[in-house]
């Protein structure tokens, strides 16, 4: 392996070797995300773990051979979801669960998922070292299937545990190879009948929290290692379809046009103003547009086109929503064509609890890092058990927010920082 795509060897250069105090130990983070790079390591140095892969039941076949290595119980569920418990001073109360994913999207980097894992993993290597028993249980958990690359779905595990399924979808999903769901689970020894098993009773978990790379450039603007996710965007999508008249490029007068991408045109350069107008985390997106019939010398007759809307407070975005529609009305009435418009995704979002903010704010203060709150726009597995359960969420800094990518970075410092951080968040929760 060449030193460019030597994980350990590009995470230890630098390294502030300081950072490892009360048990947490920074060298071995970076060998453990250097070991689980190697499963599923493209030419380009990129990841490729699909989920319910056998890279992925692989990668969770490492981390649980360091489960053991740790006595921690280990159970898997039929969804593939991994557990390590280690038990509290009182065992009959609910645990605290902390994880994220192994998966990866194709070609894809080394910190989305892994880094969530290795540091819930790292508080139990640390309180086994300095001799902390925690009063609840404490669970690492690695959810199967985040990413959602192999059915173009995602949040496949966390779903799956907290009984958000919808099995018909589930059983109508098809991957690019042409396997259905039944018959992917069936290859890596689970089931239909397995996956729908896998709910959990909750009120066996008191919280979740999730440590994740930011995957935005926010933190590292203001160049801080960690910060606190304030609320986990649900996505919302909008269908609009401006009908006009196709007609003759040359032939039909400029004012006598209904010219349908002309009103789009307009229609989607004012959105850009509408998120600022109903709150600081709310965005809006134009990525797809189909014109019709699509032609040099033919005036647009039909525009068809999906704004993907986000935010964290429900409210807020359900205003944008409105204030979209009616731009789209507006355009349409001045250029003279008709609109119509249908929501076609509907995900809820999670505003992350005041008290729980407030006992990461304690947490990062206790490690003289400056508290600030971030929302995340893309969908994480603490969307969905958010629904469910209290539910914490911290981002650590990502190099120039590439992710997705083989050129994901973010630095083993910031890496280490944001453990310390979980830590003590997970012992001050713990004490309550
Ligand atoms: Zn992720």
């Amino acid at each position: 392996m060449s030193k460019e795509w030597d994980l350990y060897a590009r995470l230890i250069e630098g390294y502030d070797s300081s950072l490892s105090f009360s048990g947490i130990n920074g060298d071995r983070i970076a060998k453990r995300l250097h070991e689980i790079s190697k499963i599923g390591l493209t030419e380009d140095g990129g990841s490729h773990r699909v989920g319910f892969s056998q890279e992925e039941k692989q990668a969770k076949s490492l981390i649980k051979k360091w489960m053991e290595e740790l006595d921690l119980s280990i159970t898997e569920d039929g969804a593939g979801n991994v557990f390590g418990r280690m038990e509290g001073e009182n065992p009959s109360l609910p645990a605290i669960v902390s994880g994220s994913h192994l998966d990866s999207v194709p070609n894809g980097g080394h910190f989305d998922g892994p880094l969530g894992v290795l540091s819930s993993l790292e508080l139990i290597e640390a309180w086994k070292e300095t001799g902390y028993q925690p009063t609840r249980p404490y669970e690492v958990v690695i959810f199967s299937d985040e990413e959602g690359s192999r059915f173009n779905s995602g949040l496949t595990g966390s779903r799956a545990m907290t009984g958000d399924v919808d099995m018909e979808l589930q059983r109508s999903l098809v991957d690019s190879n042409g396997n259905s769901f039944e018959q992917v689970m069936n290859k890596i020894g689970l089931s239909e009948k397995s996956f729908t098993d896998a709910a959990r009773n909750l009120e066996e978990i008191a919280s979740f929290v999730e440590i994740h790379i930011e995957q935005g450039k926010k933190l590292e603007q203001q160049n801080l290692p960690v910060g606190i996710v304030s609320g986990i965007a649900g996505p919302s999508w909008l269908e609009v379809e401006f009908h006009g008249n196709a007609g003759h490029a040359g032939n039909t007068p400029m004012t006598e046009r209904e010219d349908a991408l002309v009103a789009a045109g307009e229609f989607i350069s004012n959105i850009h103003d509408l998120p600022g107008q109903v709150s600081d985390s709310a965005v809006a997106t134009v990525g797809k547009l189909h014109v019709y019939p699509n032609g040099i010398n033919v005036i647009p007759g039909k525009v068809a086109l999906h704004v993907d809307i986000r935010d964290i407070h429900e409210e807020t975005r359900t205003e944008l929503i409105q204030l979209i529609i009616s731009e789209a009305e507006k355009a349409s009435d001045k250029f003279g064509v008709r609109c119509t418009h249908q929501q076609t995704l509907q995900v809820t979002p999670v505003p992350i609890q005041s008290e729980i903010k407030q006992h990461l704010r304690q947490a990062m203060e206790q490690h003289s890092i400056r508290a600030t709150e971030l929302p995340s726009g893309a969908g994480h597995d603490a969307l969905i058990i958010g629904r469910h359960l209290p539910t914490a969420m911290l981002f650590v800094k990502s190099k120039e927010g590439i992710s997705h990518n083989p050129k994901e970075w973010s630095s083993l410092n910031d890496c280490v920082q944001g453990v310390h951080v979980l830590k003590s968040y997970v012992e001050s929760i713990d004490k309550e």
